[in-house]
């Protein structure tokens, strides 16, 4: 049963739910992104589209079943060019499997400015750890730029545009020099998520593929356990699923791990992978 009063004292002391909206006359209308970097990700050409559909074709039915390691293997044999690897530093499930496997791979982290300190500290390990390089990408503005361009605390009255802003367009820019990325989506984290493929083509051509879309949430604790993963220590301490500070909230024990990111609000989803 969700601890309601305790979630709720931990909103009030954040801000994050049922907080009175702030006017933000004066402001910039947060529906335009600031300008000076794209906010879309080129198309690739209708050719490398074309191959990635056929690649979709003939392996996303034969790849059902078989294992994330596996599943890595074939991006490394059917693959040319860079892959990214994107990270959300919840875990480094999908940094441990592309090691040693996905030869031509970088990481890749968003440091949206509103990251818990122990998810940065997770990305300082992994740069330490992990060979494979580690990119980080940063939205056009910093927080305080943001504040003083669209008002406080966007995250609270309008979460949308603010994931747009510092996620959806970092991501878009960051794929650019990619012509594959691979994402840590489980079948299992939602609803909407339920019928996720192992391969897919994004709406810019690029292939995506989600080797880990099959697990359970299990399967994550007994891959970390086995091959002794970093761990975000939040993950220990009632943050099943971790965003950024400003919008996640610990969980209670058996309530939905998701249930912590954007609390009080329909969003469910930062629009990375819609
Ligand atoms: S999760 Fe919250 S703070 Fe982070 S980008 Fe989205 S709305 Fe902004």
């Amino acid at each position: 049963m969700t601890d309601t009063g305790s979630l709720g004292g931990f909103a009030a002391a954040t801000g994050l739910v049922g907080a009175a909206a702030v006017p933000r006359t004066g402001y910039r209308d947060p529906e335009v992104s600031p300008s000076g970097a794209p906010t879309t990700t080129t198309h690739l050409s209708p050719e490398q589209t074309a191959a990635h559909r056929a690649l979709v074709d003939e392996w996303n039915d034969r790849l059902e079943g078989r294992t994330a390691e596996e599943i890595m293997a074939w991006v490394n044999d059917h693959l040319t060019g860079t892959i990214a690897v994107t990270m959300s530093m919840q875990d480094t499930v999908l940094a441990e499997l592309a090691q040693g496997r996905v030869h031509d791979a970088e990481l890749v982290f968003l440091d949206t400015g509103y990251h818990f300190d122990e998810t940065m500290d997770v990305a300082r390990e992994v740069d330490e750890r992990y060979t494979l390089p580690l990119r980080t990408v940063e939205p056009v503005l910093t927080v305080e730029e943001q504040t003083a361009t669209y008002g406080p605390d966007l995250y609270r009255d309008n979460p949308t545009a603010c994931c747009r802003m510092r996620k959806v367009e970092p991501l878009a820019r960051m794929l650019n020099p990619y012509e594959a990325w691979i994402s840590g989506v489980k079948r299992v984290d939602s609803e909407l998520r339920k019928n996720t493929p192992i391969l897919d083509v994004d709406r810019t051509g690029r292939l995506k593929i989600n080797p880990i879309v099959q697990w359970t949430d299990q399967d994550v604790e007994d891959y970390i356990e086995a091959h002794d993963l970093i761990i975000h220590p939040l993950t220990r301490q009632g943050y099943p699923s971790i965003g950024c500070a400003t919008c996640t909230l610990p969980v209670a024990p058996g309530e939905d791990p998701r249930s912590g990111r954007w609390a009080g609000s329909s969003k469910t989803e930062c629009g990375l992978h819609l």
